[in-house]
């Protein structure tokens, strides 16, 4: 045994303790559900590190998670034999958070009042932290597998914590929780409780792959296995309760609220597999950030592969979370071998096409929910229109868009094509920053006067998609900001004629800055308006290949 050493929590970490011991989250039971997650993440890691390091000097039997009870102490433990930690790892992991998105949330927190805090935590979620909760003081032992020295730590979540060397500690980790003294008014509190515990871990961790175990009651030193570790997507699809598929969606996905929508599928066949899928019903923080994760995870035979699987989903549809167990793949089957392979690759192809008619049954079944998605995740989507060529129709056919119809209801193309007047041609649109900008137009003018309907695209990425724009059933979209656009009421030659001279002056005096001044029938009230060729970019474009320094 080492020197104690005392370190100071990152401030990020320092904030967000400090809310877990204010515990503003009404849900205290799900700390629990936190510690068995990350047990069996650890129990999964080290199977995995078997795997690949064949010369690992690690146990491997009898892997397990156990939950310990001292009612007299007033301690709670979860133990695992997992991969555990080194002393870094307990710094940066423990000590730290690295998770992107944590300035934002703080930021946002400091924001919000009190109670709106509450609703925060859950959107963000925050794993180990949660025991503070609960407990007043916690301690974790750990001990890297495959390594000879033990670490110690301790917090009570002050500030500060403790560190020191152990010579002697079991492999993978135990997090031993002091509890809060009980609160008569608040039985919740008392996790001493052998059936309150195994209930929690009942609701919350049933289908964890790894045993759980406790106390036999009334036999001393005998176990018993509190969970029935059944994959859920092995299981009679109306065998598994809504509750059971959002705590597996919870686990999975370190999300703290329930999901959207859930998908199952099932290919026997050839080449055998299950997917169980999650649409999130919140966007993660790191959605548009380089380093999101994204991707499902991969099991194989219901062996835990890999996180992030970015191979069985497109990056526009990164958001979806879930599992996908394929039966016949190598245990060992990496990154770069999923990339090349044909079966992953139509397993893909599958479950984006899924994905695809979820979401539009979603659309007529159930506006509110399908509202809810497209407002989170749409402009992800919309990246799909880009990358993804093939399914181009039928994500258009998903998608909807601000427009001139309604001030605050996006439409689909399919309702805007069925407004579409007599005579007009083309899905109009015009894209920019804001709708307040799109609105006070001068392009706007003549399309409003006609009564035709134009939508108002504000994304930076409807100004990629629109530009190789095939069309949308049989119609082309077009920009009213670009080109002639051809309205039906053509300027008379008389016209052209008496506005000669000052036409050809003021292409003169403007030479520098305009290609041409020409008569339009675009306007009613604005004398002028400026207009890209058709094959230009679009001023927002052209700001962000500025920015980006092109
Ligand atoms: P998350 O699980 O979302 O990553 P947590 O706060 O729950 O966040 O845990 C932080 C990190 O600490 C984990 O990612 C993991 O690396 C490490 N960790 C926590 N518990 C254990 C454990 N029982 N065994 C090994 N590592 C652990
Ligand atoms: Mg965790």
């Amino acid at each position: 045994t080492g020197t104690v050493e005392t370190l100071e929590f990152q401030s990020e970490a320092r904030q967000l303790l400090q809310l877990m011991i204010h515990s503003i989250y009404s849900n205290k039971d799900i700390f629990l559900r936190e510690l068995v997650s990350n047990a069996s993440d650890a129990l999964d890691k080290l199977r995995l590190e078997t795997y690949r390091d064949k010369d690992l000097q690690a146990e491997t039997d009898n892997l397990h998670i156990e939950i310990l009870l001292d009612a007299e102490a007033r301690t709670l433990t979860v133990r695992d034999n997992g991969i555990g930690m080194s002393r870094d790892d307990v710094v940066n992991l423990i000590g730290t958070i690295a998770k992107s998105g944590t300035a934002d949330f703080l930021r946002k927190l400091k924001e919000s009042k009190e109670s709106a805090g509450q609703d925060l935590i859950g959107q963000f979620g925050v794993g180990f932290y949660a025991s503070f909760m609960v407990a007043d003081k916690v301690t974790l032992v750990t001990r890297r597998a495959g390594t000879g020295e033990g670490v110690r730590w301790e917090s009570a979540g002050e500030g500060t914590y403790t560190i020191e060397s152990l010579s002697d500690a079991p492999q993978g980790t135990s997090v031993t929780l002091h509890l809060k003294p009980a609160d008569d008014e608040d039985h919740l509190y008392d996790y001493t409780s052998p059936w309150k515990v195994r209930e929690i871990v009942k609701r919350y961790s049933d289908f964890i792959t790894w045993p759980v175990q406790m106390a036999k009651e009334g036999e001393e030193g005998g176990l018993e296995t509190v969970n029935s570790m059944k994959a859920l997507w092995a299981r009679a699809k109306d065998e598994v309760s809504d509750e059971e598929y959002h705590e597996f969606y919870k686990h999975i996905s370190h999300d703290w609220t329930d999901p959207l929508e859930t998908v199952r599928m099932q290919a026997e066949g050839t080449f055998e597999y299950q997917a169980l899928l999650f649409l999130p019903s919140r966007a993660p923080m790191d959605l548009f950030m380089r380093d999101a994760k994204r991707g499902v995870q991969l099991y194989v035979k219901r062996v835990f592969i890999m996180d992030d699987c970015e191979a069985l989903m497109p990056n526009y549809l990164r958001f979806v979370k879930g599992v996908v167990d394929a039966q016949d793949l190598s245990l060992n089957v990496s990154r770069e071998i999923l990339q090349q392979d044909r079966q992953i690759r139509a397993i893909r192809r599958r479950l984006e096409k899924k994905i695809l008619s979820t979401v539009k049954t979603m659309m007529t079944e159930d506006a509110e929910k399908y509202a809810t998605f497209w407002s989170e995740f749409g402009r992800a989507v919309k990246e799909g229109l880009i990358d993804d060529p093939e399914n181009r129709e039928q994500i258009l056919e998903i998608s909807s868009f601000d427009s001139t119809h309604h001030a605050d209801k996006p439409t689909s193309l399919r309702d805007y094509v069925s407004r579409m007047k007599e005579g007009q041609e083309h899905i109009y649109y015009l894209t920019g920053d804001s709708r307040t900008v799109i609105e006070n137009s001068p392009h706007l003018e003549a399309f409003r006067a006609k009564g035709y309907e134009v939508l108002i695209l504000t994304d930076p990425v409807d100004e990629m998609w629109t530009e190789p724009a095939s069309g949308f059933d049989g119609k082309t979209f077009q920009s009213v900001a670009k080109g002639e656009v051809d309205l039906g009421d053509e300027t008379s030659e008389e016209k052209k004629a008496e506005y000669e001279d000052l036409l050809k002056w003021m292409s003169a005096t403007l030479s520098d800055t305009v290609k041409e001044v020409r008569l339009s029938s675009r306007l009613t009230t604005s004398p002028s308006c400026i207009v890209g060729d058709a094959g230009d970019l679009t001023p927002t474009l052209e700001k962000m290949y500025r920015a980006m320094g092109q």
